[in-house]
């Protein structure tokens, strides 16, 4: 294995991926497989189709169903990974949803989902497994989804929900990043601009070509082109890098 092969290598490494039943989480998932790891998906309806891409590559991975939002669910999940695998070395905590409304549309109840799961969901992953790290000794990498909605507003739709959970999760990052190097622990997240996926295609035509002009690229991301930025931020590569976002926009946050 070449220098920077091995840096970039996850050989050896169980990573877990929330919500990478389709979407981001899939295409990501089979790319750290590609690079080495061990895939355990968490989701809540099922992941046969990810397991047979990975396994079709010659790769590993299953699946163990949980809600982030759970706790109980995640302890559970997390406790039949450690069985069958002995350690977690790394978390790319993706599962998100996103509701399009007006603040005066949405309800507090609709508000709260959103924070529960993008949010609260992933808090509630980074402390499970930051526990089992920590109690293991396993100086790993946590990969949190946040989006460029976190650092900007979106037009024309409206979500505040959605940019409000984004905009924790950046900050929910750092934090954890500045309070677990003492344990080796490195906390990075990833803010996507506007990627192709279930998420982001199956709204109105008339929404996507207001999208374009606002993107210079003036294409959507495709799922393919976040592998490398997961790749760096959970590898060895990125053994000085931690409580940062890094951004994937098609330079859409930088006008
Ligand atoms: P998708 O809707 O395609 O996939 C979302 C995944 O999250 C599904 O696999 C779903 O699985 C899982 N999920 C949702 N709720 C829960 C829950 N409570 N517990 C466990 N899993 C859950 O979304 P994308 O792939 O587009 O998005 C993935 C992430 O990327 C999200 O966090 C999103 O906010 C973020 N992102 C997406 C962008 C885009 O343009 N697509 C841009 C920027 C960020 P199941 O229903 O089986 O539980």
């Amino acid at each position: 294995m070449s220098y920077l092969e091995e840096m970039f290598s996850l050989k050896g490494k169980t990573a877990i991926v929330t919500g990478a039943g389709r979407g981001i989480g899939q295409v990501v998932a089979r790319g750290m497989a590609n690079a080495g790891a061990e895939i355990v998906i968490i989701c809540r309806h099922g992941a046969d189709e990810t397991i047979k891409l990975i396994e079709g590559d010659g790769n590993k991975a299953y699946y163990v169903q949980a809600d982030v939002t759970d706790e109980k669910q995640v302890d559970a999940a997390l406790a039949e990974v450690m069985k069958r695998s002995g350690h977690i070395d790394i978390l790319f905590n993706n599962a998100g949803i996103c509701m399009h409304q007006t603040t005066m549309e949405a309800t507090v109840e609709e508000f709260r989902e959103v924070i529960d799961v993008n949010l609260t969901g992933e808090f509630i992953m980074c402390k499970a497994v930051g526990k089992i790290m920590i109690d293991n000794g396993i100086k790993g990498s946590i990969v949190n989804m946040a989006s460029m909605s976190g650092s900007i507003v979106n037009i024309p739709q409206w979500q505040v929900s959605y940019n409000a959970s984004k905009a924790g999760v950046i900050h929910m990052t750092r934090s954890l990043a500045a309070e677990w190097v003492p344990y080796g622990i490195r906390v990075n997240s990833l803010s996507p601009g506007y990627i192709s996926t279930p998420m982001s295609v199956d709204v109105p035509k008339e929404l996507i070509d207001a999208w374009m002009p606002l993107i210079p690229m003036h294409r959507m991301g495709k799922p393919e082109e976040l592998i490398p930025a997961v790749l760096y931020l959970c590898s060895d590569a990125a053994g000085y890098t931690s409580g940062q976002d890094l951004i994937v926009d098609g330079v859409y946050t930088c006008i």
